[in-house]
């Protein structure tokens, strides 16, 4: 009786310990597989957390730049001019065009696609000015009051009237690299004749579908304060340079008509 009880206890002891250890070793696998899912799935995770933010760090810095109506479009509309000069730390990846010329890298295919085009239809475009440093910005302005002293300007008034043909330091738009002066090689004069060349009949027809406009219109040197140079083509990205084809504006209007400058 004493040994069939203490055979019925030792029996039901080892099937509780049987029953733990199962117990274990079933918890152990079921722990095993859940870290290995988490462990798959924050594998996975990384790619999508990295394309995420920098989509929110680009939302961010177009709404706070001037003139951003699409993503990323912001660098394409800087507005520089007698009242927007450029800041001081502004600085441009650039890339070589030819004949001692560059451009900021970002615009240098356009350029290049549009000249090839303009060749292909027989004519002979050429760059006559690109990018300037702010050094040769300033001997050109100087060069021009110089030039103005000596027809009998007071050195004042030759300041004033340099600043309508030469922009000052720092408001140039060739120091963003992203303004560029052509010619027809058959006239290389920087003056009203050159709207008659046709290398100029056809920018001004197709320069627009490249990204360019002409930036100092013959009928807004009002606006922009700059004589009409029919030579001085500005990027601004094939969007906003349609929109400016087809409604008639300089830069200043279609920023002030995009809410992104006041009136
Ligand atoms: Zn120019």
């Amino acid at each position: 009786m004493i040994c069939q009880t203490r055979r019925y206890y030792g029996g039901r002891r080892r099937r509780v310990r049987r029953t733990r250890r199962l117990f274990l070793v079933l918890l152990s696998a079921a722990l095993l597989l859940l870290l290995i899912t988490v462990l798959m799935r924050w594998l996975a995770a990384p790619p999508a957390l990295a394309v995420i933010e920098p989509v929110g760090l680009s939302a961010q810095s177009e709404a706070d730049a001037v003139g951003a109506s699409d993503a990323g479009q912001d660098w394409q509309l800087i507005l520089v001019n007698a009242q927007h000069a450029l800041p001081d730390d502004f600085s441009v990846e650039l890339a070589d065009v030819g004949s001692g010329h560059s451009v900021d890298a970002r615009i240098a295919s356009a350029l290049q696609v549009m000249l090839d085009d303009c060749r292909a239809a027989g004519l002979e475009p050429l760059i006559c000015s690109s990018y300037r440093t702010q050094q040769i910005q300033q001997s050109l302005f100087d060069d021009k009051v110089q030039r103005l002293i000596a027809e009998g300007y007071a050195p004042d008034a030759a300041q004033a009237k340099a600043g309508t043909v030469v922009a000052v330091p720092g408001t140039s738009e060739h120091q963003t690299g992203l303004a560029v002066d052509l010619v027809d090689a058959g006239n290389q004069n920087l003056d009203e004749t050159q709207e008659q060349t046709p290398v100029q009949q056809w920018l001004l027809a197709h320069s627009w579908e490249y990204g360019f406009v002409l930036r100092y219109p013959n009928d807004k040197s009002s606006v922009t304060g700059i004589i009409y140079e029919p030579w001085h083509y500005r990027y601004v990205g094939k969007d906003a340079a349609r929109d400016m084809h087809e409604g008639g504006l300089c830069l200043e209007e279609y920023l002030q008509a995009d809410g992104a400058l006041a009136a």
